[in-house]
């Protein structure tokens, strides 16, 4: 593919607007939001920053293979490597503070039936655990603010909800820098017949919420699912398959979701070892 067919008649300078007309919005709590990315959900401001970002990404893999083309491209050691990306903030990771507890409800009025929220209970469990293992993070679910009615915090980190998409997402869930009162994992009736396995789909849900992002950051990736109009196929081979955060979207078929040694080894370097094998050996004096 060219250059000149990846900038598309739009034209990247025009990102912003074209993002705007072309990815999927939900409607929740009166707000508006667009879903990247498959299951990323941002707000008017936070979709201006991302084509902005997604603009200069494209320009710089653009002027890389201009420079492989022409025959003095490099090699690029301080490249990071493929698993997990985190996000930042004017340049800073950003985390969860250590020792925080990630306290959240599940809400049961949300879902249709109690089969659905006891699967959605179980699956949370596993899949905290499964972080909770991977590094040092720590999950609680405050069972007993389940009941409570509406989808409010209840004080607690975050809230776990159903919310129909109309399958525009299977799930969604935050960032740690996204304000307070998006701070729900939503679940979309099609992740009770998704052929993704549902607990891997909340250790996806759960890599966004600790910070982590999609493995996107290469090549022109482009900011929406394989069905959508920008989607280029040959895109998806470049990302990392084995990593938890790897871009998954509806339709694109079976994925475990498991977390892959590199995951542990990035999210190590974010939030440490797991707690549990972190207890120190006092030597004597
Ligand atoms: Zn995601």
């Amino acid at each position: 593919m060219s250059i000149e067919d990846k900038q598309g008649s739009a034209g990247m300078d025009d990102l912003y607007s074209l993002l705007k007309s072309k990815l999927n919005t939900v409607e929740i709590e009166g707000n508006t939001l667009y879903v990247a990315e498959g299951d990323t959900l941002l707000d008017l401001d936070q979709l201006r920053i991302y084509a902005d970002v997604r603009e200069q990404e494209i320009k710089t893999q653009e002027a890389r293979n201009r420079a492989d083309e022409a025959g003095f491209g490099a090699t690029r050691l301080d490249e990071a490597p493929r698993g997990l990306i985190a996000s930042t903030k004017n340049g800073k990771i950003v985390r969860w503070k250590p020792g925080a507890v990630l306290t959240y409800r599940v809400a049961r009025d949300s879902f249709g039936s109690d089969a659905q929220y006891q699967l959605v209970v179980s699956s949370m469990h596993e899949a905290t655990k499964a972080w909770e293992q991977t590094c040092g993070v720590n999950f609680e679910h405050r069972q007993v603010l389940d009941t409570r009615p509406g989808m409010g915090l209840e004080g607690l980190l975050f809230v776990v909800r159903a919310f129909d998409a109309g399958g525009k997402f299977i799930a969604s869930s935050f960032f740690p820098s996204d304000p307070v009162e998006r701070r729900r994992v939503l679940i979309d009736p099609s992740y009770f017949t998704t052929s993704f396995d549902k607990v891997g789909v909340l250790r996806h849900e759960l890599g966004h919420v600790l910070g982590f992002r999609h493995e996107h950051i290469r090549n022109e990736a482009p900011p929406v699912c394989p069905n959508e109009p920008l989607w280029d196929t040959k895109v998806l081979t470049m990302y990392d398959p084995t990593s938890v955060m790897h871009y998954f979207c509806g339709g694109v078929g079976s994925n475990e979701l498991k977390i892959s040694a590199l995951d542990r080894k990035g999210a190590q370097q974010v939030y440490g070892p797991p707690l549990a094998a972190a207890a120190l050996v006092e030597a004597e004096a």
